[in-house]
Protein backbone atom coordinates (compact mmCIF):
# COMPACT_ATOMS: atom_id res chain seq x y z
CA UNK A 1 0.00 0.00 0.00
CA UNK A 2 1.21 3.53 -0.89
CA UNK A 3 -0.46 5.02 2.14
CA UNK A 4 2.30 6.94 3.30
CA UNK A 5 3.77 8.04 -0.28
CA UNK A 6 2.42 11.60 -0.04
CA UNK A 7 0.16 13.36 -3.38
CA UNK A 8 1.88 15.35 -5.49
CA UNK A 9 0.19 18.27 -6.35
CA UNK A 10 2.11 19.26 -9.55
CA UNK A 11 1.05 15.56 -10.96
CA UNK A 12 -1.81 16.16 -13.40
CA UNK A 13 -4.23 13.39 -11.92
CA UNK A 14 -3.64 14.90 -8.41
CA UNK A 15 -6.94 17.16 -8.66
CA UNK A 16 -7.16 19.92 -4.84
CA UNK A 17 -10.70 19.59 -2.96
CA UNK A 18 -9.45 22.93 -0.84
CA UNK A 19 -11.96 25.32 -2.65
CA UNK A 20 -14.78 22.86 -1.45
CA UNK A 21 -13.93 24.07 1.96
CA UNK A 22 -15.37 21.05 3.12
CA UNK A 23 -18.90 22.33 3.20
CA UNK A 24 -21.75 19.62 2.22
CA UNK A 25 -23.66 20.78 -0.81
CA UNK A 26 -20.51 22.84 -2.42
CA UNK A 27 -19.81 22.32 -5.63
CA UNK A 28 -17.15 22.85 -7.89
CA UNK A 29 -16.97 22.10 -12.26
CA UNK A 30 -13.52 21.80 -13.53
CA UNK A 31 -11.87 20.63 -17.31
CA UNK A 32 -8.29 19.91 -17.53
CA UNK A 33 -6.61 18.06 -20.74
CA UNK A 34 -3.76 15.68 -19.78
CA UNK A 35 -1.24 13.45 -21.16
CA UNK A 36 -2.55 9.67 -20.95
CA UNK A 37 -0.17 7.93 -18.41
CA UNK A 38 1.50 4.73 -19.44
CA UNK A 39 -0.88 1.52 -20.01
CA UNK A 40 -4.25 3.30 -20.06
CA UNK A 41 -6.12 1.03 -21.42
CA UNK A 42 -6.99 -2.79 -22.04
CA UNK A 43 -2.85 -3.86 -22.46
CA UNK A 44 -2.51 -5.35 -25.75
CA UNK A 45 -6.16 -4.89 -27.23
CA UNK A 46 -6.47 -1.24 -27.19
CA UNK A 47 -5.47 2.10 -25.36
CA UNK A 48 -4.94 5.80 -25.65
CA UNK A 49 -1.37 5.63 -26.30
CA UNK A 50 0.86 7.39 -23.80
CA UNK A 51 1.14 11.25 -23.60
CA UNK A 52 -1.52 11.42 -26.05
CA UNK A 53 -4.36 14.15 -24.89
CA UNK A 54 -7.19 13.21 -22.66
CA UNK A 55 -9.80 15.71 -21.75
CA UNK A 56 -11.33 15.36 -18.04
CA UNK A 57 -14.32 17.10 -16.98
CA UNK A 58 -15.09 16.84 -13.52
CA UNK A 59 -17.54 17.53 -10.91
CA UNK A 60 -16.63 17.66 -7.29
CA UNK A 61 -19.50 17.50 -4.76
CA UNK A 62 -18.79 18.30 -0.86
CA UNK A 63 -20.75 15.68 0.83
CA UNK A 64 -20.88 14.77 4.56
CA UNK A 65 -18.15 12.11 4.74
CA UNK A 66 -15.56 13.17 1.63
CA UNK A 67 -15.68 14.53 -1.58
CA UNK A 68 -18.13 12.52 -4.30
CA UNK A 69 -16.45 12.82 -7.88
CA UNK A 70 -18.54 12.67 -11.23
CA UNK A 71 -16.60 12.75 -14.80
CA UNK A 72 -16.26 11.92 -18.09
CA UNK A 73 -12.59 11.50 -19.90
CA UNK A 74 -12.44 11.84 -23.89
CA UNK A 75 -9.23 11.30 -25.92
CA UNK A 76 -8.84 8.93 -28.72
CA UNK A 77 -8.30 5.06 -28.29
CA UNK A 78 -5.50 3.11 -30.67
CA UNK A 79 -5.62 -0.65 -31.09
CA UNK A 80 -5.85 -3.27 -33.93
CA UNK A 81 -8.80 -5.09 -35.68
CA UNK A 82 -9.61 -8.24 -34.09
CA UNK A 83 -11.04 -9.76 -37.59
CA UNK A 84 -8.62 -8.27 -39.83
CA UNK A 85 -5.84 -7.00 -37.37
CA UNK A 86 -5.56 -3.41 -39.08
CA UNK A 87 -4.89 -0.47 -37.01
CA UNK A 88 -7.66 1.41 -35.68
CA UNK A 89 -9.05 4.20 -33.95
CA UNK A 90 -11.98 4.94 -31.65
CA UNK A 91 -13.30 7.44 -30.33
CA UNK A 92 -13.42 7.01 -26.34
CA UNK A 93 -15.73 8.35 -23.48
CA UNK A 94 -15.59 7.10 -20.22
CA UNK A 95 -17.96 8.10 -17.12
CA UNK A 96 -16.84 7.60 -13.64
CA UNK A 97 -17.88 8.71 -10.55
CA UNK A 98 -16.08 7.93 -7.19
CA UNK A 99 -16.27 8.77 -3.47
CA UNK A 100 -12.89 10.33 -2.09
CA UNK A 101 -13.79 10.18 1.88
CA UNK A 102 -12.05 11.98 4.44
CA UNK A 103 -9.31 10.25 6.54
CA UNK A 104 -10.81 10.57 9.78
CA UNK A 105 -14.86 10.26 8.25
CA UNK A 106 -14.95 6.38 9.86
CA UNK A 107 -14.48 8.43 13.64
CA UNK A 108 -17.50 10.56 12.94
CA UNK A 109 -20.51 7.92 13.52
CA UNK A 110 -22.67 9.22 11.04
CA UNK A 111 -20.67 7.34 7.96
CA UNK A 112 -20.64 4.09 10.27
CA UNK A 113 -24.57 4.22 9.40
CA UNK A 114 -23.71 2.30 6.10
CA UNK A 115 -24.47 -1.54 5.71
CA UNK A 116 -21.91 -3.86 7.76
CA UNK A 117 -20.64 -5.54 4.94
CA UNK A 118 -19.57 -2.42 3.83
CA UNK A 119 -16.49 -2.92 6.21
CA UNK A 120 -15.10 -5.72 4.15
CA UNK A 121 -15.07 -2.90 1.02
CA UNK A 122 -12.80 -0.66 3.08
CA UNK A 123 -9.97 -1.76 1.28
CA UNK A 124 -10.78 -0.55 -1.76
CA UNK A 125 -11.97 2.84 -0.28
CA UNK A 126 -10.28 6.04 -1.57
CA UNK A 127 -9.73 8.46 0.69
CA UNK A 128 -8.76 12.15 0.44
CA UNK A 129 -5.08 13.21 1.60
CA UNK A 130 -4.43 16.96 2.66
CA UNK A 131 -7.49 17.90 0.48
CA UNK A 132 -5.99 15.94 -2.22
CA UNK A 133 -7.29 13.08 -4.59
CA UNK A 134 -5.45 10.68 -7.20
CA UNK A 135 -7.78 10.68 -9.97
CA UNK A 136 -5.55 7.86 -11.83
CA UNK A 137 -7.00 4.77 -10.51
CA UNK A 138 -10.43 6.09 -11.00
CA UNK A 139 -9.68 7.10 -14.75
CA UNK A 140 -8.15 3.49 -15.58
CA UNK A 141 -11.10 1.73 -14.09
CA UNK A 142 -13.15 3.76 -16.29
CA UNK A 143 -11.09 3.42 -19.88
CA UNK A 144 -10.69 -0.44 -19.38
CA UNK A 145 -14.68 -0.54 -18.79
CA UNK A 146 -15.58 1.79 -21.63
CA UNK A 147 -12.88 0.16 -24.41
CA UNK A 148 -14.63 -2.77 -26.47
CA UNK A 149 -12.50 -6.14 -25.42
CA UNK A 150 -13.00 -7.41 -29.23
CA UNK A 151 -12.24 -4.11 -30.85
CA UNK A 152 -13.47 -4.16 -35.22
CA UNK A 153 -12.64 -1.98 -37.70
CA UNK A 154 -16.30 -2.07 -38.84
CA UNK A 155 -19.01 -3.71 -37.14
CA UNK A 156 -19.27 -5.90 -40.47
CA UNK A 157 -15.37 -6.65 -40.72
CA UNK A 158 -15.14 -10.02 -42.35
CA UNK A 159 -11.81 -10.54 -41.34
CA UNK A 160 -9.00 -12.56 -43.08
CA UNK A 161 -9.71 -15.13 -46.19
CA UNK A 162 -9.07 -18.21 -43.73
CA UNK A 163 -7.13 -20.08 -47.33
CA UNK A 164 -4.37 -16.97 -48.40
CA UNK A 165 -4.92 -14.14 -45.47
CA UNK A 166 -6.36 -11.61 -48.03
CA UNK A 167 -7.92 -8.93 -45.73
CA UNK A 168 -11.90 -9.78 -47.42
CA UNK A 169 -12.81 -6.18 -46.73
CA UNK A 170 -10.30 -4.72 -49.17
CA UNK A 171 -11.80 -7.48 -51.93
CA UNK A 172 -15.19 -8.54 -51.23
CA UNK A 173 -15.53 -10.74 -53.93
CA UNK A 174 -12.76 -12.79 -53.32
CA UNK A 175 -13.03 -16.49 -52.72
CA UNK A 176 -11.04 -19.73 -53.86
CA UNK A 177 -13.26 -21.90 -55.93
CA UNK A 178 -13.78 -25.58 -54.29
CA UNK A 179 -13.22 -26.82 -57.96
CA UNK A 180 -9.68 -25.25 -59.03
CA UNK A 181 -8.77 -27.12 -55.83
CA UNK A 182 -9.58 -30.85 -56.22
CA UNK A 183 -8.14 -30.03 -59.67
CA UNK A 184 -4.33 -28.59 -58.26
CA UNK A 185 -4.93 -31.55 -56.10
CA UNK A 186 -5.76 -33.86 -58.99
CA UNK A 187 -2.64 -32.02 -61.26
CA UNK A 188 -0.29 -32.36 -58.02
CA UNK A 189 -0.73 -36.32 -57.32
CA UNK A 190 -0.33 -36.65 -61.02
CA UNK A 191 3.14 -34.55 -61.04
CA UNK A 192 4.71 -36.42 -57.83
CA UNK A 193 3.74 -39.56 -59.64
CA UNK A 194 5.53 -38.15 -62.73
CA UNK A 195 8.62 -37.35 -60.91
CA UNK A 196 8.15 -39.79 -57.91
CA UNK A 197 9.76 -42.41 -60.71
CA UNK A 198 12.51 -40.39 -60.98
CA UNK A 199 12.87 -39.69 -57.23
CA UNK A 200 12.86 -43.34 -56.57
CA UNK A 201 15.90 -43.84 -59.11
CA UNK A 202 17.88 -41.23 -58.13
CA UNK A 203 17.09 -42.57 -54.59
CA UNK A 204 18.18 -45.85 -55.17
CA UNK A 205 20.89 -44.18 -56.85
CA UNK A 206 22.24 -42.62 -53.96
CA UNK A 207 21.57 -45.33 -51.31
CA UNK A 208 24.16 -47.24 -53.63
CA UNK A 209 26.08 -44.39 -52.81
CA UNK A 210 25.95 -44.24 -49.42
CA UNK A 211 26.76 -47.72 -48.91
CA UNK A 212 29.69 -47.70 -51.10
CA UNK A 213 30.76 -45.31 -48.95
CA UNK A 214 30.20 -46.89 -45.54
ZN1 LIG B 1 -11.32 -5.39 -39.49
ZN1 LIG C 1 -8.03 -16.05 -50.09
Amino acid sequence: MASHARLDHRNPLVFDTHELGRRPGALQRLTRTIDAPRDLGIQGVIGVPEGKPVELELRLESVMEGVLVTGTARATAEGECVRCLEPLEQELEADFQEMFSYPDADDRGRVKAEPADDAEDDEDRLFLEDGLFDLEPVLRDAVVLALPMQPVCQEDCPGLCSQCGARLADDPDHHHDAVDIRWAALQGIAGSLESGDKDEMSGAEAGVDEKQEK
